[in-house]
């Protein structure tokens, strides 16, 4: 029997719904959460993911400050510009697109935000939180949508073996991290493989959950994933397609036709993670606007109680 759907697309749909109400309640009490997105270069996928990322922001009545700079910015204007985002209270997220032109350093960037701004959660200071298990961190917004598809379609990964192909930093590493984090969304048993992993089918056919982040064409195949087993494809591929309009349409790591006669559930591509990846973005910046707002007042308050204990 064919696998249950789980459809990225409708669960971010909803989240963005809620997102919306969230936004539009803290603009009646005064706070407006504003999203800066910087892209450097004009890198066409880059673009197109900025472009989804501002809309999905302006939709949710999000303030959007879109900044794009020349592929030559030299790396001073760049960190000038991240500390003037920094230091300005109408923006409580920023994102700094990447991959970046070869002049400037990712890692010199991604560490000039400000941890508490950083929504894309890639600051080393949050990637510690997260190391260090802290449930209030944000994290990577791939995987943190990936634990939030899998809650709303009802596969809590608690005390679950839940098998993650790929151990980057911006979607494996930090998967596992979610996952082994104690409470909401994490108490699963977790092993990650890579491509030094040795007999992969043997240990992805572990899981009962699967969560492949490979980057590779159809990868997985019906015959590595446990009968039952819920399957969850970060992958997106772009495979030659001289049938369709662009010349190419896009595919997971999962061969999702085979793998859906085995699986119990399956995220498909397009239409699973990439909706859940931009729904988490808007979450992450109302979440670091509330934080950011609540802390000014109770720094605004302070000088009032020392005057009260004076
Ligand atoms: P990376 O290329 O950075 O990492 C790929 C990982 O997969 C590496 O850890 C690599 O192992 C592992 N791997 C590669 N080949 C194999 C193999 N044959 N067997 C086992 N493991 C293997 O990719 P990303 O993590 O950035 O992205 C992964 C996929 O997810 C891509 O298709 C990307 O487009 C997609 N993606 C989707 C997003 C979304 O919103 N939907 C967001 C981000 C990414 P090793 O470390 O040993 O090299």
């Amino acid at each position: 029997m064919a696998a249950e759907l789980i459809s990225g697309t409708e669960i971010a749909r909803a989240l963005r719904a809620e997102i919306r109400e969230r936004v539009a309640a803290l603009k009646a009490r005064g706070l407006v959460p504003g999203l800066a997105t910087v892209l450097v270069g004009r890198n066409p996928a880059s673009e197109v993911y900025v472009r989804m990322k501002g809309k999905a922001a302006e939709e949710a009545g999000i303030y959007l400050r879109r900044i794009a700079l020349p592929e030559d910015t030299p790396e001073e204007e760049l960190l000038g510009l991240v500390a003037g985002l920094n230091a300005d209270p109408r923006i409580h997220g920023i994102l700094v697109q990447l991959p970046l032109p070869a002049q400037l350093r990712e890692r010199v960037a991604l560490e000039a935000v400000d941890p508490d701004k950083d929504v894309d959660g890639f600051h080393p200071l949050n990637v510690g939180r997260l190391a260090a298990g802290d449930p209030d961190v944000l994290a990577p917004c791939t995987p943190t949508g990936v634990i939030e598809m899998l809650l709303r379609a009802g596969y809590d990964p608690a005390g679950r073996h839940v098998v993650v192909v790929g151990r980057s930093n911006i979607v494996g590493r930090p998967m596992a991290l979610l996952l082994l984090r104690k409470g909401r969304g994490g108490d699963a048993t977790v092993t990650v493989a890579h491509s030094r992993t040795r007999d992969l089918a043997a240990v992805t056919r572990l899981a009962e959950i699967l969560i492949v982040a490979a980057g590779r064409p159809e990868f997985i195949r019906a015959n590595m994933v446990k009968p039952g087993a819920v399957v969850i494809d970060v992958g997106v591929n772009r495979v030659e397609d001289p049938g369709s309009e662009k010349g190419y349409r896009l595919v997971g790591d999962v061969a999702f036709a085979e793998v859906r006669e085995v699986a119990s559930a399956i995220s498909p591509v397009p239409g699973g993670v990439g909706p859940m990846t931009i729904a988490m973005l808007l979450q992450h910046t109302v979440v670091a606007a509330e934080r950011l707002w609540s802390a000014s007042a109770s720094s605004l308050e302070e000088p009032t109680r020392a005057a009260a204990r004076a």
